[in-house]
């Protein structure tokens, strides 16, 4: 089974409220090849919500405690963050996924860039924190980009 983000399915989960719809991950899901998650909704967001960026690293850097994940009024979310990455490692488990598709560039689901935590536009390389934690415990992750390539 593959995981892939929600909002690359076509749920209108991000935090403003649209989706990334890509047709051909949408068909995995209703092929029931795929399990859709949300790590932000996993971890007690709703939508819409403020964007949030990681300041001071990466993911890998907010999972040692070096960096933390803010959002743009300056509230400290990082705990959500983390929880929601829990939470999407158990349902990978749940699954028996050892592939997962998710969302470039967000501080969750990125896997190659994020953005560099001053809500200015600028990426940075390196992995949201749901992206780490499941490459910690040996799943592969893969942006949609990489997938359709
Ligand atoms: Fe999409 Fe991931 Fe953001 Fe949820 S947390 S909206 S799945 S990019």
């Amino acid at each position: 089974m593959i995981l892939v983000s929600s909002c690359l399915a076509g749920m209108k989960v991000r935090y403003n409220g649209t989706d990334r719809l890509d047709e051909r991950i949408h068909k995995l899901v209703e092929e029931k090849k795929a399990v859709m998650v949300c790590p932000e909704l996993l971890g007690g967001f709703q939508t819409p919500r403020p964007p949030a960026e990681i300041i001071g690293g990466t993911g890998d850097d907010v999972l040692d405690g070096q960096a933390k994940v803010v959002d743009q009024f300056g509230c400290d979310v990082t705990d959500m963050y983390v929880s929601g990455a829990e939470e999407t490692l158990k349902i990978a488990r749940e699954n028996g996924a050892t592939t997962v598709i998710l969302k470039e560039n967000s501080p969750s689901c990125g896997s190659g860039f994020i953005y560099n935590g001053t809500f200015s536009g600028e990426k940075i390389t390196g992995a949201g924190v749901t992206t780490a934690l499941l490459r910690r415990h040996g799943i592969k992750v893969v942006s949609e980009d990489e997938f359709l390539a």
